[in-house]
């Protein structure tokens, strides 16, 4: 059940309405009746509609450019605060992404020039009183679009101008690290917004919340996933690690720490079958408690989840970050063996090796002993 409703297919892109939308309609329906009668609740419903096709073609602008570039887009779902095109990948060279994310409000600049022309007005702020407003619906519709261009274009994560921000950095440093600057300049952006917004517009402080946890969603777990959609686990998987017996003491594994520098250690019992990770943070504390007698299997993190080598890399994530956030994730082979582990590390230099060289990376990742030397 995702609370959002078909309305029809266009190009192959199925379009479907999330619930609350009309839940929106409502609203408005409600307040601008209470102001205007029933002729001002019909004037704010049909405004709304229209402002939704803008939102939906504002949409199609990124579908299309993006399936120029071969990248499908399976729907888009209409929310109130906007339209969500699912992408079945971002496309992975910074034109690419440029042009894909400035397709979209390039299309809200083509409706306001136009609307504007057709009309003879010009933009107004009084015009921007939206939904509520009373006028030139077509001229208010025209001013929307412009807010929508210049709202969509703020250089911050979930919106498009975030993209172009990405995009334009990507020329000159890697995708990871052009995401990581895009982002914290787009929470830069939003501490700017909500102070505007604490100066007297509480919407301005709405937006800032919503573009500062979008930044930081981007720049964490949703390109991850991204990537890690296009990968297996057996590609991404530490292969070579030591490991420790269930009877081991935490004065073995310390020594193990010392000799391998391993964020994880694999406890393993006398069948070659995993039993628990021992985590560096878990054995340094326990150590202060128990000292180097302490058993590591008192000290373990019991209960790792597995999956197999051909499972997307997107699921091992999904384990990974769901409760109770285990701190690795064992790939094993049909024979329930331990062929390998996934960590946020392990998945943190795919994500390296994929923004350097642009491609998934093919076999096992370093090591884990030159992990200082990265
Ligand atoms: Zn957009």
């Amino acid at each position: 059940m995702t609370w959002s409703i078909p309305l029809g297919r266009v190009a192959g892109t199925a379009i479907r309405v999330h619930v609350t939308f009309f839940l929106l309609l409502l609203w408005v329906a409600m307040v601008a009746g209470a102001q205007g009668g029933p002729d001002a609740a019909w004037q704010g419903v049909v405004f709304i509609l229209l402002v939704f096709v803008c939102v939906v073609l504002h949409e199609f602008g990124h579908i299309l450019m993006a399936r120029h570039f071969g990248v499908s887009t399976s729907d888009i779902t209409l929310l109130p605060i906007g339209g969500v095109a699912r992408l079945a990948r971002m496309p992975e060279n910074p034109t690419q992404e440029l042009l894909v994310a400035l397709a979209g409000p390039a299309v809200n600049l083509v409706i306001a020039l136009v609307l504007f022309t057709a009309t003879g007005t010009r933009p107004s702020l009084a015009a921007a009183a939206g939904a509520f407003g009373t006028g030139n619906l077509v001229a208010r519709l025209a001013t929307v679009n412009l807010f929508l261009l210049l709202f969509n274009l703020l250089p911050a994560f979930p919106m498009d101008g975030g993209r172009v921000l990405r995009a334009l950095l990507g020329y000159r440093m890697s995708f990871v690290h052009a995401t990581q600057v895009a982002a914290s300049i787009g929470q830069g952006v939003a501490i700017g917004l909500g102070f505007l917004g604490l100066l007297g517009n509480p919407i301005l402080l709405f937006i800032a919340l919503f573009v500062y946890l979008g930044a930081a969603a981007e720049s964490h777990m949703v390109q991850l996933r991204q990537v890690a959609q296009g990968l297996i686990a057996g590609e991404s998987m530490m292969t070579r690690y030591q490991a420790l017996p269930l009877s081991a003491t935490l004065g073995d594994a310390a020594d193990a720490l010392v000799r391998t520098a391993q964020p994880v250690f694999p406890v393993m019992d006398g069948q070659e079958r995993l039993r628990g990770v021992l985590t560096q943070s878990a054995l340094v504390a326990r150590l202060h408690v128990d000292g180097p007698d302490g058993a590591v299997a008192d000290a373990m993190v019991p209960a790792i989840p597995a999956i197999h080598p051909y499972q997307p890399l997107s699921e091992a994530l999904r384990l990974l970050q769901e409760p109770p956030n285990p701190p690795a994730v064992a790939v094993v082979g049909p024979d329930d063996r331990l062929m390998g582990l996934i960590t946020a590390d392990t998945i943190g230099e795919v994500m390296l090796t994929h923004g350097v060289n642009n491609r998934p990376p093919v076999g096992p990742a370093r090591p884990p002993g030159d992990r200082a030397a990265a």
